[in-house]
């Protein structure tokens, strides 16, 4: 299982390096089944990454360019992100596609190039809410994760995480998804890519998820995990929607430091 979370365009050095050690402090004695991950902003990687070396706690970038170098004013490069100490690299995200002119085809040439430097790609795919509304997710998320996933070797799908992240429910003008939505659309991406490439990738959800809902996605087969945004930005926060999701996957350590802190 994993639970992890995008900080966006948001927190200065100082606090994210708080917020890691904050973290790091609140997963000690939690039982260490769930993979936890934080995606800072690129001017904290190397911050962070620093202070959760040798911890349980994976770190990631919030998006790369497929090459090594070169002319490409304003990129990062798979290289330096190795560089600064991380190890998943979050590609595609809705906003990306919608802000910044990312497409199906730049989101594959970034996959390869994050599995051929070591990097483990968390591949964002989800329906806008028209194309939810003209019935055609399905089509959508079928077209998104077939290129997105093209030319990867059936060895290196393990290492592939992708985040099913509708666009109606990320963000602050979001609505929450019902989990068997969810389930439905996470089955439906694990027979695609069984169908390309022999086996089905973990998927994610993310999309308003917080402390309430969080334990409604949990015990799901189809559901590795969540990626969590604002709900998240908090540790305090963050650590409740471990726990709930943990709690209700049967994971021990999750609730129980959560009752003890509580504890009268
Ligand atoms: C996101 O934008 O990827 C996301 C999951 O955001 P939020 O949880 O804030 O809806």
């Amino acid at each position: 299982m994993w639970v992890g979370t995008s900080w966006k365009m948001n927190k200065t050095i100082a606090e994210a390096e708080r917020y890691t050690r904050d973290l790091l402090g609140a997963l000690d004695g939690r039982d260490a089944r769930t993979t936890i991950f934080v995606i800072p902003p690129f001017t904290a990687l190397a911050a962070v990454c620093r202070i959760a070396a040798g911890s349980r706690l994976k770190i990631g970038a919030q998006n790369m360019h497929w090459e090594d170098a070169g002319a490409y004013t304003g990129e990062i490069s798979p290289l330096m992100i190795r560089d600064c100490g991380a190890q998943l690299v979050e590609l595609g995200h809705f906003e990306r596609r919608t802000y910044f002119a990312e497409t199906d085809i730049t989101v594959n040439r970034k996959v390869l190039a994050a599995l051929a430097h070591g990097l483990q790609p968390l591949v964002c795919i989800g329906e806008t809410e028209q194309e939810r509304d003209l019935g055609v997710a399905a089509d959508v998320l079928t077209r998104q994760v077939t290129v997105a996933l093209a030319g990867v070797d059936r060895e290196r799908i393990p290492e592939v995480l992708v985040a099913y992240e509708p666009g109606w429910a990320i963000g602050a003008a979001g609505t929450e998804a019902d989990p068997d939505y969810v389930a439905e659309m996470h089955a439906l991406i694990g027979r695609v890519v069984t169908r390309t490439h022999g086996l089905p990738p973990q998927v994610l959800y993310g999309g308003s998820v917080n402390p309430r809902n969080a334990a409604g996605f949990a015990g799901r087969p189809e559901i590795a995990g969540l990626f969590v945004g604002r709900a998240a930005w908090e540790v305090d926060s963050f650590v409740e929607v471990i726990d709930a999701f943990c709690g209700a996957t049967g994971d021990p350590g999750g609730s129980a430091r959560t009752r003890s802190r509580s504890a009268p």
